[in-house]
């Protein structure tokens, strides 16, 4: 395996460019290399860590937002960059996979019994929303005056 200097992301032999970066600054990886495990949020990142202790494996985290390489707009900037030693980065993925697999569990609507589901509630007030958005679209189509005269009907001065 090779390991990229710049990004500490551990690729395949024989490509001439990190997958991750476009650095050519490739070597082959060293026992002792930190290397780029994987990205999660604050919470699932705190679990794999927690989980990388336990079972023995030294690990460094880094916020994402420091990470100039990473032009995934779907990172957040408190988004954690996770790192182990090459020599236990294959044990290290398959912890961080499970952790990340419970925490999808966890946060998944079914995995709470079914009573708090934030995304419906999302869905209907982005529905609230386009209503009162249409509403106020009819109100400037239909004309001032009509309004005008059901707001005077309705306080009586009609
Ligand atoms: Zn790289």
């Amino acid at each position: 395996m090779q390991y990229c200097v710049k990004c500490r992301r551990v690729c395949e032999d024989g490509l001439p460019k990190c997958p991750g970066c476009r650095s050519r600054k490739l070597r082959p990886a060293g026992e002792g290399d930190q290397a780029f495990l994987c990205c999660a949020d604050m919470y699932a990142a705190g679990r794999i860590n927690e989980a990388l202790i336990e079972s023995g494996i030294q690990c460094s985290l880094e916020s994402e937002g420091s990470a100039y390489y990473n032009f995934d707009s779907a990172s957040m900037p408190t988004d954690q960059n996770i790192y182990v030693p090459y020599k236990e980065l294959e044990r290290a993925g398959g912890i961080a996979s499970g952790i990340l697999k419970e925490v999808e569990l966890e946060r998944s609507p079914e995995g709470d019994g079914g009573d708090s589901r934030p995304g419906v509630k999302r869905i209907i007030g982005e529905v609230l929303s386009v209503a009162a958005f249409l509403l106020l679209i009819m109100l400037a189509v239909y004309g001032t005056d009509s309004f005008a005269a059901w707001l005077k009907e309705l306080l009586g001065m009609g």
